[in-house]
């Protein structure tokens, strides 16, 4: 078949997630044919620095043979059983005490699901579970971010703090609540996003760090603590656009959490795995989650995968105290998906690739990726590890467009068009690229990007 019949094809029946169907019926999808190393190729024979990593989940690469040669095995094995009633399967086994192991020392159980979107549903019924089981059951409100991105089944949206997905399909889960993201290029250098809150324009990234933790504070007070079960954040805010907190807020915000009973749930689903040079992103910040929904570089992305990693507290709760819990998926802790994810999880420790992240692929991107705020289109250039934005402003004021005139969207056809993935949301670029990418692939990288800036303008 021809590229132009799979578009046929693709317009006249495929559904896709986050996509405006008349849109894209105009154009036509892109056909994605195979993948190697860093670089994804369309039907048309073009060669792609892929820059995203997928969907930030390709940490190992693409091609990978040792993942395919895990599956194959396994299908042969055991295709498929499941761990309800009292059965376990080895694959299932082997990748929970391999997870435990790498996870902080006071997280020693794992609860398998089949994608990040379950792994948070899991959570919020885990978190109320376990207050209800401590004698607490009025303890429901979780708080989240506004822009914070935590999947797409109703309890993730709901946690989720995206306007435009809370506008759809509602109602949302009751008794959540959002706060402010500690996104200081947006709403702290430039005041946006504070009307009603008093607070005077362009201010300091640390004093705005320690605003949005006293935001979590007196929402805290507001809900009464009594009513309050979590605190649910990610470690760099990834769909809503690569956000890099201030150095002061996880600390102000640990500060915070430390004076009330609640629990903390750190969503690793796009910092885990060595994203941002550890194992998870929580270490990097030095936090202790009670849970941590984890999926996407789980497996690499080659087959879906997910979890939430429970730390003692809840699960010696769920285990001592709480009988069956009603709740599990049919593919939870399945085999081959699990085989893939052991076989991911040993080559990443094998090769010391999250290492290298924060010693020498995570610096190097840093420096060069920095230069790039020499461009009159950029207004801020930050990465952590091998997760990066570009903040796009106006070259006559050095200000963000006053409103969205497509700019990041025309980037982002730009870089596709020139052989580089870059995810555009609003006029932030974003980059993550697999965890095994060269000083070259990141040189090519920063070149296309370039390349692509310039005929923005
Ligand atoms: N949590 C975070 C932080 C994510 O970025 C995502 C997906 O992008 C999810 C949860 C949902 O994961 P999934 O798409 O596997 O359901």
């Amino acid at each position: 078949m021809h590229t132009r019949d799979y578009q046929a094809l693709d317009r006249a029946h495929y559904l896709h997630p986050f996509t405006d169907f008349k849109a894209l019926g105009e154009e036509g999808s892109r056909i994605i044919e195979h993948a190697e190393g860093v670089y994804i190729h369309d039907s048309e024979g073009n060669r792609i620095l892929d820059g995203m990593a997928g969907l930030w989940c390709v940490n190992l690469g693409y091609g990978r043979e040792e993942l395919v040669a895990a599956a194959t095995e396994q299908m042969r094995q055991l295709p498929y059983y499941n761990s309800f009633f009292k059965t376990a399967h080895p694959p299932a086994v082997k990748l929970a005490e391999t997870l435990c192991r790498l996870a902080p020392a006071h997280v020693n159980h794992v609860f398998f699901t089949g994608s990040g979107s379950e792994a948070n549903d899991t959570v919020l019924r885990m978190v109320r579970r376990y207050w209800a089981l401590k004698g607490q059951p009025d303890k429901q409100w979780v708080i989240g971010r506004k822009n914070a991105y935590h999947g797409s089944t109703v309890a993730g949206v709901s946690l989720g703090g995206m306007a435009p997905m809370h506008a759809q399909g509602g109602p949302l889960v009751p008794k959540i609540a959002h706060v402010r993201q500690p996104y200081w290029f947006g709403e702290g250098r430039s005041g946006e996003g504070r009307s009603g809150e008093g607070r005077t324009a362009g201010q300091d990234p640390e004093a705005f760090g320690r605003e949005c933790a006293a935001a979590l504070e007196a929402k805290i007070q507001e809900l009464g603590e009594e009513n309050v079960a979590a605190f649910i954040a990610e470690p760099v805010q990834g769909a809503g656009g690569a956000i890099i907190p201030p150095e002061s807020y996880w600390p102000a915000v640990k500060a915070v959490l430390a004076k009330y009973d609640i629990l903390l749930v750190v969503d690793e689903v796009i910092c885990g795995f060595g994203r941002l040079g550890e194992w998870f992103g929580s270490v990097h910040y030095g936090l202790e989650p009670d849970l941590m929904p984890i999926a996407k570089g789980l497996s690499s992305g080659y087959l879906p995968i997910g979890g939430v990693l429970v730390g003692d507290r809840v699960a010696e709760t769920l285990i001592e105290e709480g009988g069956e819990f009603f709740h599990g998926f049919t593919y939870s802790g399945h085999p081959v998906c699990a085989a893939v994810a052991q076989r991911n999880l040993e080559l990443l420790e094998a090769e010391g690739l999250v290492d290298r992240v924060r010693d020498e692929i995570g610096p190097y991107l840093a420096s060069r990726w920095k230069a790039l705020e020499a461009h009159p289109l950029v207004g801020e250039a930050r990465s952590l590890g091998l997760i990066g934005a570009l903040e796009l402003v106006d070259p006559a004021t050095g200000e963000r467009f006053a409103e969205s005139r497509g700019v990041g969207t025309l980037c982002r056809d730009l870089c596709f068009a020139g052989g580089l993935v870059m995810r555009s949301v609003g006029d932030t670029m974003i980059i993550s690229p697999p965890l095994v990418i060269s000083r070259d692939e990141i040189d090519e990288l920063i070149d296309k990007a370039r390349a692509a800036l310039d005929a923005t303008l």
